[in-house]
């Protein structure tokens, strides 16, 4: 029996068979495969050739938008690529003649190429290499993409052990039988973390080599709430852990006669208790929770794993499914927040090699470049806005000029849909999220310019401290109750509170029953909590005194460190 200890990046208990992910970005694993098994490998090498000329004739629909007629030819030279013998045919005579897999027979391929490339004299001709990789690191996605496609063909209970998993990866979990996940990289409120949170699905991250020391078949107890990870454990380590599993699901039976009651302190203090929505099927769950809204509705879900955007159509229906079953209670709408660790295949978002992803092209900064898919998603909100009370809300704001930006596309989309005759009578009102340090304290002169605030603490605590949410080497650092987070919180609140102005908290931080009494100090309007922790959370409001806990955040903002923080914490038994 061997233990690994990791991060706890999403609550639960999982026991089953490991099943290890090949890890795609770092090694194309050479698979011998049976002669009869060959005729399928090549249908499935050309299978991904189709879908790589679908990418490029999409990519060319944007490039000629973007850039015009000159730049669109670089898209016929890919295509040249993609028809040429050394992919159309020395790849399939490779899987045929030497019984592997495509993804080796490619990389074989081109690393042959790339020698003859490397023996030219002329720069030029010696640059066009990188064409040829471009070409084939799509055809390669694509054919990994059929081999992540194959996790949902698993057809046993197994936990799944991967290097490293994407937001996009995690979105389809829900639809395998993949009880829970591990791997080697990641941190606690990486979007990956989140996801399986909104999913149920117990992981720990950050194991740095869970995936070389496992092999699939191996068994698993997987403790999300821990952080740990028991490879092979003997019979009592397994009985422990079933008793555990029924003690928790006991727990949150216990909690159920909270649903419908106010989050109220006991000295009558009310804050509302909205509900964070990751994905759709959430929304059931949210709704049978009674929260008082959805107080974020992370709509990225709509653009990953995808090479075309989605539709006006496709966006309204999914809006307006979300506000017609919560109305009366408002829906806040964020508009997309792609870019950083949620990387789309719309080919959209800067260099896929962006240095610092995450202080790269995100959020507002990548839809102020692409207006067009802006305005498609600010016209749904509108539309949805129909069906009952919605707001919009802009992630990753950082100066007024974005500020003003947003609200001129949105006075286009409403000025269209008024000249089209559809119905956007109601007033939609718009909010920024406050998640990077000058937005907060620059706030004042934001907020006559909006009409709501939305604090994404997530976010706000990698910015300020300049720690990596998805580093875990730094894990240690990212400290929500670090004293300058807690400065900056009570600076966000104050300013918005002295213009009347709402102001939510939509982080983590919410769904953490130890930071809480904290969000209730500082006397914020809404925490928005992720369903699975939302009457845990509401438990802990009630139990708490507002006056009490508005004392302890004054204190708290003359700690200097965030372990005074915790005993004056500790000193109350919070
Ligand atoms: C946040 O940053 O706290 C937030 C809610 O946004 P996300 O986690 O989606 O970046
Ligand atoms: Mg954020």
């Amino acid at each position: 029996m061997i233990v690994i200890k990791g991060i706890n990046a999403s609550p639960g208990i999982a026991i089953g068979k490991a099943y290890v992910m090949e890890d795609e970005e770092i090694v194309v694993n050479r698979i011998e495969l049976p002669k009869e098994l060959l005729r399928a490998e090549v249908k499935r090498f050309k299978a991904a050739q189709k879908a790589t000329h679908r990418d490029l004739d999409a990519a060319e629909g944007k490039v000629l938008k973007v850039l015009g007629k000159q730049h669109a030819k670089l898209i016929d030279a890919h295509r040249l690529i993609l028809r040429d013998a050394l992919i159309t045919q020395d790849v399939p005579k490779r899987i045929l003649n030497e019984c592997v897999n495509a993804e080796f027979a490619l990389s074989e391929a081109l690393e042959a190429v790339n020698q003859q490339f490397e023996k030219m004299e002329d720069e030029f001709f010696r640059e066009r290499r990188h064409d040829l990789f471009d070409v084939g690191k799509r055809l390669l996605s694509h054919l990994l993409k059929q081999s992540k496609k194959s996790l949902s063909d698993i057809e046993y209970n197994c936990v799944l052990i991967a290097r490293n998993l994407l937001p996009s990866d995690t979105l389809g979990l829900h639809e395998t039988k993949i009880l829970g996940f591990a791997t080697d990289l990641g941190g606690k409120t990486s979007h990956t973390a989140i996801l399986a949170q909104s999913l149920e699905i117990p992981a720990v991250v950050g194991l740095s080599d869970i995936s070389r020391r496992v092999k699939t078949g191996d068994h698993i107890i997987l403790d999300g709430d821990q952080g740990m990870v028991i490879i092979n454990p003997g019979p009592e380590t397994i009985a422990k852990y079933q008793r555990a599993q029924q003690k928790s699901l006991q727990e949150e039976r216990a909690l159920e006669p909270l649903r419908g009651q106010p989050a109220v302190t006991l000295d009558g203090k009310n804050f509302k208790l909205e509900a964070n929505l990751d994905s759709p099927e959430e929304l059931k769950t949210i709704v049978a929770l009674q929260a008082d809204g959805i107080g974020l509705f992370r709509t990225e879900y709509l653009f990953l794993n995808r090479t075309v955007p989605p539709t006006e159509e496709e966006q309204v229906k999914a809006y307006q499914q979300a506000v017609k079953a919560l109305e009366p209670k408002p829906v806040v709408i964020r508009t997309a927040d792609i870019g950083g660790d949620r990387l789309s295949q719309l080919g959209i978002e800067g260099p896929k090699s962006e240095t610092n992803p995450f202080m790269g092209l995100r959020g507002v900064r990548l839809f102020l470049r692409h207006t067009d898919l802006f305005k498609t998603q600010l016209r749904s909100i509108l539309r949805a806005s129909s069906k009952g009370k919605v707001k919009v809300l802009i992630p990753m704001v950082s100066s007024i000029g974005e500020i003003n930006g947003v609200r001129r596309l949105l006075a286009q989309a409403q000025a269209e849909l008024q000249a089209e005759g559809l119905d956007t009578t109601g007033k939609v009102e718009l909010g920024i999220m406050i998640e990077i340090p000058s937005a907060a304290l620059m706030l004042e002169s934001f907020l006559p310019l909006i009409d709501f605030v939305s604090i994404g603490t997530n976010d706000l605590i990698q910015y300020t401290l300049a720690v990596d949410r998805i580093n875990e080497h730094v894990t240690h650092l990212y400290d929500p109750f670090h004293p300058a987070v807690i400065r900056l919180l009570d600076h966000v609140v104050k300013t918005c509170h002295k213009k009347d102005k709402w102001v939510s908290v939509c982080g983590e931080m919410c769904s953490d029953p130890h930071a809480v009494p904290l969000l209730v100090g500082l006397g914020v309007d809404s925490l928005s909590v992720s369903p699975r922790m939302h009457l845990r959370i509401k438990q802990t409001v009630r139990a708490l005194r507002y006056a009490q806990m508005n004392k302890l955040v004054a204190q708290a903002l003359t700690a200097s460190d965030s372990e005074q923080i915790r005993r004056q914490l500790a000193d109350q038994g919070l």
